[in-house]
């Protein structure tokens, strides 16, 4: 018996044929001898004969797990969608090493509640909940105004899958605790987490307990996609819209996309949760691709949504933090035992820091940008590659030793809250000093429980939060957010603003409020806020007109290299290339120079495809008889969110 197996490493991109005396089943977990190394392998077909001419090795043994058929089916897409090889798609299935499969492992136990809380939903929810129905391939796009409860529709759906296997995405670590121990309470079952932090004794724990079909839930970040259930009968994308759904790194794929794609091979029910929906699922929402289902109103009887002010930063000083206005607004929320929430986009202290004398600029040395001063240590922080470096006090072009600083980061935010909010407890809180899952939940509890008044920060707590006596929200400079190329930059900065915004008055317990800061008062979007239709008719208008996705697919190649001129010409070379490849409905839009030209001693050019058609095999093809000279690397990104 010949098995066609895909080898579990690094960048193999087909079947490779090995020899059995026993039957194999296809998704059977295998070990093979490949390149004289001995590793996993995943049996995908078999046959009486092979018409391959080389030596046939015999499979080394035979594993205790065997993998549910229909995920052969889905790397094979994930595969061939995202031009990633076969076997490092193969690798997010089985994300652990020969030795560590063979040996035997204690479970672990997940999140259990002893209390299970019965929630009674309203009707708006609860006809959202009858809307879904089980056992169905169908995708379900959740739409539901901040604090209307889109957690409790979904949750009352899992409930009522009560020996099914679910799973649960969520963008962010910060938010899968809460939600874990939700689901615990709402349906008195087992939860398990996954994400980057969890150690890999307990991954391969609920990685065996998936395959074995027991009646787990997961909350994962989005490699949880990749846990091979064998009976899996829910997926929910919690906050679909939100950009870390898209890996940008290494495999590159989007975990909502592919989950959509995933539960159309498993035949069950998808639902796409948000407040502010991605423009493509909106779309295919009105398309009526999408089932749609909308809650207009908050939870709690009395919480409107918050009326937002906009602050005219220019008549305020240009290095002014806050407006007067925005200074009386935060006192009198303190004095009334309110929580206040400011949002800063950026880390550290300070943006930039140069010398006013000569204009010297203090960048990365391994980048084309800037070095972030961060009051905290004294140090200058590269926000791409990383690079850190003790603080520069004097100039090195002309030795002045009066250096200034330029912008304003979440540090400075939090300087000027100490100095004029004495009384005011307050905390800070971005991916600097917020580092982990312990850290985080340790402040959310002290919010939780009154123990904080001003809440400082970046994107970190902007979303998916209930805080009850939070009812004003800062948006400190509005400006950083939304001026850069990328053609989703309205579309995120709108909702972020709405999530932020979102995490006002959510109880209706004290009449909420938003300020905006910003140098452009002028500018359309922030007519939108409260009017989300008008966004998506005018986002999908210009989207139409700029034939941007989703009515247009991009597919971006990112040519590196340590060598400035080679990158250069061999993007120049094979822009020529595609273009005389002459693929129908394809515009090659020539080489672009990103505004990271450098990052990490590599120079970075661009090549993008926009096509009304999926391209994957052609480009694959293209890039397979022109491969680049050594030293020269290619990324290939399918739908991408990062141009940067
Ligand atoms: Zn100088
Ligand atoms: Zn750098």
């Amino acid at each position: 018996m010949y098995s066609s197996v895909g080898v579990v490493r690094q960048g193999i991109d087909f079947l490779c044929t090995y020899s059995s005396s026993d039957e194999l089943q296809p998704g059977q977990l295998i070990a093979v001898y490949f390149k004289n190394k001995k590793i996993i392998g995943i049996v995908f077909d078999n046959a009486e004969d092979s018409d391959y001419l080389g030596n046939i090795k015999q499979v080394s043994d035979i594993l205790s797990y065997t993998i549910n058929k229909a995920y052969l089916n889905f790397i094979k897409f994930v595969s061939e969608y995202n031009l990633i090889p076969m076997s490092s798609a193969l690798k997010l299935l089985c994300p652990f090493n020969l030795t560590v499969l063979l040996k035997q492992h204690k479970s672990h136990v997940g999140i259990r509640s002893d209390v299970i809380a019965n929630v009674i939903l309203n009707e708006e929810q609860q006809n959202a909940v009858n809307k879904i129905e089980l056992e169905k391939f169908d995708v379900y796009l959740l739409h539901g105004v901040t604090g209307s409860g889109k957690t409790e529709v979904f949750l009352e759906v899992a409930k009522r899958l009560n020996n099914a296997q679910i799973l649960i995405l969520v963008p962010e670590i910060t938010l899968s605790n809460v939600m874990a121990e939700s689901i615990a309470k709402r349906c008195g079952r087992e939860v398990f987490i996954w994400h980057n932090s969890v150690s890999p004794a307990k991954k391969l724990s609920i990685w065996q307990n998936a395959i074995q079909g027991e009646p787990i839930i997961v909350v994962g970040a989005r490699s949880a996609l990749f846990i091979p259930f064998s009976n899996l009968k829910l997926i929910v994308v919690d906050e679909e819209h939100d950009p870390t759904f898209k890996q940008n790194d290494h495999q590159i794929y989007n975990a909502r996309d592919m989950a959509v794609y995933l539960a159309s091979l498993l035949k069950i029910p998808i639902i796409l949760s948000s407040a502010t929906p991605s423009v493509e699922s909106y779309k295919n929402a009105i398309d009526c691709k999408y089932k749609y289902i909308k809650l207009t109103s908050r939870y709690y009887l009395g919480a409107n949504l918050p009326t937002v002010n906009v602050t005219d930063m220019r008549f305020v000083g240009k290095n002014a933090i806050f407006s007067p206005e925005t200074i009386e607004k935060i006192k009198y929320y303190l004095n009334n035992n309110q929580q206040i929430l400011i949002f800063v986009n950026r880390r550290g202290y300070a943006i930039k820091r140069l010398c006013p004398n000569c204009g010297w600029k203090i960048m990365c040395p391994a980048c084309d940008t800037w070095l972030c001063y961060h009051a905290t240590g004294s140090r200058l922080i590269c926000h791409h590659c990383g690079y850190t470096s003790s603080n520069i006090k004097q100039c090195k072009k002309c030795g002045n030793e009066y250096l200034v600083n330029f912008g304003i980061g979440i540090e400075k935010v939090y300087a000027e809250c100490q100095k004029l909010f004495t009384k005011a407890s307050i905390v800070m809180c971005s991916s600097d000093n917020m580092n982990n899952p312990t850290k985080i939940d340790e402040v959310i509890n002290k919010i939780k429980n009154n123990e904080v008044n001003i809440i400082i920060g970046t994107q970190i707590l902007a979303k998916g939060h209930n805080f009850n006596s939070l009812n004003l929200v800062v948006v400190a400079n509005l400006d950083y957010m939304l001026y850069t190329e990328n053609f989703r930059a309205v579309e995120n900065t709108f909702q972020l603003l709405y999530q932020v915004t979102g995490r006002a008055g959510r109880t209706g317990n004290f009449q909420s409020e938003v300020i905006i800061q910003t140098y452009n008062p002028e500018e359309p979007l922030l007519t939108m806020i409260n009017n989300q239709s008008e966004f998506y008719k005018n986002e999908l208008n210009n989207r139409k007109l700029t034939n941007m996705p989703p009515y247009g697919h991009i597919i971006s190649i990112e040519i590196s290299s340590s060598n400035d001129d080679k990158a250069n010409e061999y993007a120049q070379e094979l822009t020529q290339n595609l273009r005389n490849a002459s693929i129908a409905n394809t515009i090659v839009v020539g080489v672009i120079i990103p505004n990271l030209y450098k990052t990490n001693y590599k120079y970075r050019y661009n090549i993008l495809l926009i096509s009304k058609n999926s391209i994957q095999n052609k480009i694959k093809g293209i890039l397979k008889s022109y491969k680049p000279h050594f030293g020269i690397f290619t990324k290939i990104d399918v739908d991408p969110y990062n141009f940067d």
